[in-house]
């Protein structure tokens, strides 16, 4: 993976530097020993990690907009940084970069009930966020499988999705007003606690924007009534194709479960192992969640399961009670987990079209075949959002090349279904150099032109996003200022 050459006129000025962010931040929350700044030389992409020349972790709005003014002022770039689990490489440092990381930013700045809302400082995790509203009732809705540990920061540069998001929507659906600091220190207010807001839909910009645009310091999500019950059901398959196929009828029929969630044979067996969630022996297993009172439960299922009968299913099993629902979805939410315990594993984030699935993961067996490597199939099916998992072995050398090149062919034959280059996971240094597979010259020069408006000097989050050659002249014009 290439990255730019840092500055030397940055390394250079290190001490001096970072004596000035002493002054506005106590010692302990500006780190620069190198034992400590290990924690944050890369993301949850392990496989690429970079010493930055530093991290500051400050703890109001106040305090990064006073950072931010000295890092623009020295011409200092800057990698803003929630909890660091980007399967992108959305948060690896440069080594002339500073780490800017909000995690001390935690606390819940106001809880509205008549308008369901909760305003959060984004530092916060986002299970928290429900862990704040949870006793009385309320949910927010996005779940992410690393919810335990994401920060709604990230969240909202990913505009992170999860499996309960078929119904509810992902990130920006549920995200109604932000506090961004801008890379010059100006602290700007986004939306408000309201659904839209006049003039332009800057929130849709900044919800995905991958910190290239400003550090989100706090956030108004929506919070819902938790529904009455929920209830899974597993339906296991001969076949990806039929169960495909299973799919694209669900969503047609016009029933909306809040989750679709698809693991192959592969997964099934790791994750069986693992979680003894008691899945089927099956090629595709298919989980559908419906929720409501249990006579809108039983009335949803009843038409879900009609429609997976039609496809002779291999098995067809209702959670009776809350426990086997709870081993269902600890069988799903374990899968990533497990299938690091068999092997080093590349979990590639694509969308395509759900009448597309059948074929697509045709095509990916007939890739793992190619490239000799292992893939485990476990996504979001109802909306399209693919997650191979490529098994390679990081000790081997030209595995993660061979990896690395087999994902790029699954990735573009996301975008040849249709479909697009990521779902949830956003670009970072990992979809980068794809981005013209997706875009042509005047598609991303019209979106860097954007990031010139909000960060002239591109010191926001270096090298990601945006392939180095098409953005190499923006970032050849940082000039140190001081
Ligand atoms: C096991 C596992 C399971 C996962 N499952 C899912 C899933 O189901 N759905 C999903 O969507 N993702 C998933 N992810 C990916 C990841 O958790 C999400 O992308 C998450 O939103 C990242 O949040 P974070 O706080 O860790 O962000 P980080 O990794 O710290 O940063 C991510 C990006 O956000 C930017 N950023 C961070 N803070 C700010 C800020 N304050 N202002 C502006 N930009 C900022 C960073 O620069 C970076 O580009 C998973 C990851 C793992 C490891």
């Amino acid at each position: 993976m290439e990255m730019p050459r840092p500055s030397e006129h940055v390394l250079g000025k290190k001490t001096r530097f970072i004596s000035r962010l002493k002054t506005i931040l106590a010692d302990e929350h500006v780190i620069s020993d190198v034992m400590e700044t290990r924690v944050y030389e890369c993301d949850a992409l392990a496989a690429y990690a970079c010493q930055p020349l530093c991290v500051v972790l400050p703890g109001t709005t106040e305090e990064v907009s006073a950072v931010l003014k000295i890092c623009h002022e020295e011409g200092v770039p800057v990698v803003p940084r929630g909890s660091g689990t980007s399967l992108a490489g959305g948060a690896l440092p440069t080594a002339d970069s500073v780490v800017l990381g909000v995690s001390r930013m935690s606390d819940v700045l106001e809880t509205d009930y008549d308008n369901r809302v909760i305003r959060v400082q984004t530092g916060r995790t986002n299970l928290s966020v429900t862990g704040a509203v949870d006793e009385d009732g309320f949910f927010y809705a996005p779940d992410p499988s690393s919810q335990l540990a994401c920060a709604i920061a990230g969240n909202i540069a990913m505009n992170s999705g999860g499996a309960h998001c078929l119904k509810y929507g992902v990130t920006t659906n549920n995200l109604l007003g932000v506090t961004m600091v801008m890379m010059d220190g100006t602290v700007v207010e986004i939306g408000g606690a309201h659904m839209d807001a006049g003039g332009y839909d800057w929130l849709g910009l900044i919800c995905g924007s991958e910190g290239q645009l400003g550090v989100v310091t706090e956030a108004t999500l929506r919070i819902l009534p938790k529904p009455e019950g929920a209830r899974p059901v597993l339906i296991g398959y001969s076949s990806a194709e039929i169960a495909g196929a299973c799919v694209s009828d669900i969503i047609k029929a016009g029933v909306l479960p809040v989750a679709i969630e698809y693991m192959d044979k592969r997964v099934i067996e790791v994750v069986e192992d693992y979680a003894k969630a008691g899945y089927p022996d099956c090629e595709a297993l298919l989980i559908v969640e419906v929720e409501g009172s249990p006579e809108e439960i039983d009335e949803q299922l009843g038409v879900i399961k009609q429609i997976a009968r039609t496809h002779d299913p291999v098995e067809l099993r209702e959670a009776q009670d809350a426990d086997e629902a709870a081993r269902i979805w600890l069988g799903r939410k374990s899968a990533f987990g497990a299938m690091g315990q068999i092997n080093d594993y590349m979990c590639l984030d694509g969308t395509i079209p759900v009448s597309a699935l059948p074929y697509v993961l045709r095509r990916i067996g007939e890739l793992s075949d190619e490239y000799g490597l292992d893939v485990g199939n476990v996504f979001h099916a109802g909306d399209g959002n693919m997650h191979p998992l490529i098994l390679f072995d990081a000790n081997k050398p030209g595995d993660l090349e061979t990896c690395e090149a087999m994902g790029a062919e699954i990735l573009k034959l996301c975008v040849e279904a249709g479909g697009c280059l990521t779902g949830e996971h956003g670009v970072g240094i990992e979809k980068r150099e794809l981005m013209t597979v997706q875009f042509n010259t005047a598609d991303l020069e019209a979106q860097m032109k954007v990031k010139d408006v909000f960060d002239p000097a591109w010191l926001l989050n270096p090298a990601k996003v945006f392939p180095l050659s098409n953005s190499s002249d923006r970032r050849d014009t940082i000039r140190p200022a001081a």
